[in-house]
């Protein structure tokens, strides 16, 4: 595999505690200033970032097993897309795509037909985050279907504005009075191989689809959209033929299959998408969080026919497609496949796996290991039941951050610990975090 070299050391060094003093100060500021509805994960301030580690504000050194919510996935500041937002930036920083053009937004959509799943033609558009992507997913599809009703499942996740609220599963804390909701969104039961006793893929979309016709009607159905593997929900893999038995209904019903890879892209489970593990085409992917090495910018990228159903000016906005965000995106494609991070991800699955399977032999509070890739998850429960357990999965979260390694919670029941390092961390710093997590584990589930 190609050496990487990074500009940080890549250790885990403790200065202080944690928030250390420094981090404390902007604590109380942040208080004063920034509204109180944004929520941190780690209340430690980033001085730094390269590879596997983050730099605090404290000169403490962490290790990074979050990748800002999957989107470092070539590190924080990989040199390639440094110089690219610099050299871009020198250029111009803007003139909007939609008054003045320019190649690099045209370059993104070459590259992201080359990448996405299937080999039709393909046409795509750029925006800011993945809730826009999905947004404009969904207008795609009910303008080019002339249909209303959009499919989603138990345990999505798409986003916080209006539909895609209306989209996402978990009430709290992205919904909870935020109401009222876009209408004509279905909530479908998903595959949850762990909670679905012997229901299989198979069965598992039969129920789906069964639903689906009673109680909408294929014919009012613009979209199903789907996270091939969910995230927020909790990392949850569906068992294998679900994905290709709903993708296969949509295409017989005239509903267009939407996968929101917005956390899954970008080499994060060990292909450039998750839907290749199974051979799945979408007609429209939507794209963002990995794509551009941490700058902002979401894309769709879809059949033609779809996408160019609609009218000149249908889709667009101010800064989609910045140019320092296309920029930025150009160099991160070019260094996953320069770095092969698809085989880097493969490899962090295949260490991570190893050691939670041997800890899993002795810790009944592991109910359920799962992930792809770089995007792994263990599942907490009440010893000998299915039953969840939120509290010791954010005792070992906590934990760790206090040994200086930064892990994220997920689950709609809030028992999930999820992996998502940078696919650059060094072999050694992560085995040295996963060991901080299953002694975390060890000391307080065992
Ligand atoms: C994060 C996420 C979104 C929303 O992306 P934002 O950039 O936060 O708007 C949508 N879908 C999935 C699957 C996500 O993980």
């Amino acid at each position: 595999m190609t050496e990487i070299s990074y500009r940080l050391p890549q250790q885990r060094v403790l200065q202080t505690e944690l928030p250390g003093p420094r981090s404390q100060e902007l604590a109380a500021r942040r208080k004063a200033a920034v509204a109180a509805g944004v929520g941190s994960t780690a209340p430690v301030y980033a001085a730094d970032a390269d590879g596997g580690v983050i730099v605090d504000v404290d000169g403490n050194s962490l290790i990074d097993l979050a990748a800002g919510i999957a989107v470092t996935n070539v590190g924080a500041s990989h040199p390639k897309v440094v110089a690219a937002i610099r050299d871009q930036a020198e250029r111009f920083t803007h003139t909007c795509f939609m008054v003045t053009p320019y190649e690099g937004y045209v370059e993104v959509c070459e590259r992201l037909a080359a990448v996405t799943p299937g080999d039709h033609e393909k046409r795509s558009v750029l925006f800011n985050s993945g809730a826009e992507a999905v947004e404009n997913a969904i207008k795609v599809a009910r303008l080019a279907t002339g249909r209303p009703a959009v499919v989603a499942f138990d345990h999505a996740y798409h986003g916080r504005t209006n539909l895609t609220m209306a989209l996402t599963a978990k009430a709290m804390p992205y919904k909870a009075n935020f109401g009222p909701f876009a209408p004509e969104v279905y909530r479908m039961p998903m595959s949850y191989p762990f909670r679905d006793g012997d229901r299989d893929g198979a069965a598992a979309a039969r129920e789906a689809i069964s639903r689906i016709e009673k109680q909408i009607g294929a014919t009012s159905v613009a979209a199903i959209i789907i996270e091939p593997i969910q995230g927020e929900g909790g990392f949850i893999v569906p068992a294998p033929g679900f994905l290709p038995a709903l993708a296969d209904w949509a295409r017989s019903n005239g509903v267009v299959f939407i996968a929101d890879e917005v956390q899954t892209g970008f080499a994060r489970t060990g292909a450039w998408f998750a839907c290749d593990h199974e051979g799945v085409v979408p007609d429209i992917v939507t794209m963002a969080k990995g794509i551009a090495g941490g700058m902002p910018l979401s894309a769709i990228t879809g059949r033609a026919d779809l996408m160019d159903a609609v009218h000149a000016g249908g889709l667009g906005g101010t800064y989609g497609g910045n140019p320092v965000a296309c920029a930025a995106a150009l160099a991160a494609i070019d260094a996953i496949d320069e770095l092969d991070l698809n085989a880097r991800a493969r490899r962090i699955e295949e260490l991570a796996t190893a050691r939670f399977r041997e800890l899993a032999q002795r810790i009944p509070a592991i109910g359920d290991i799962r992930g792809r890739g770089a995007m792994l998850a263990l599942e907490f429960v009440k010893p000998g039941t299915s039953e969840p357990d939120a509290a010791l999965t954010s005792a070992v979260a906590a934990r760790c951050l206090a040994q200086g390694v930064i892990t994220l919670t997920c689950g709609t029941f809030g028992n999930v610990i999820r992996l998502l390092p940078p696919l650059v961390i060094g072999e050694d710093l992560l085995d040295e975090a996963l060991t901080v997590l299953c002694t975390a584990i060890g000391d307080l589930a065992g």
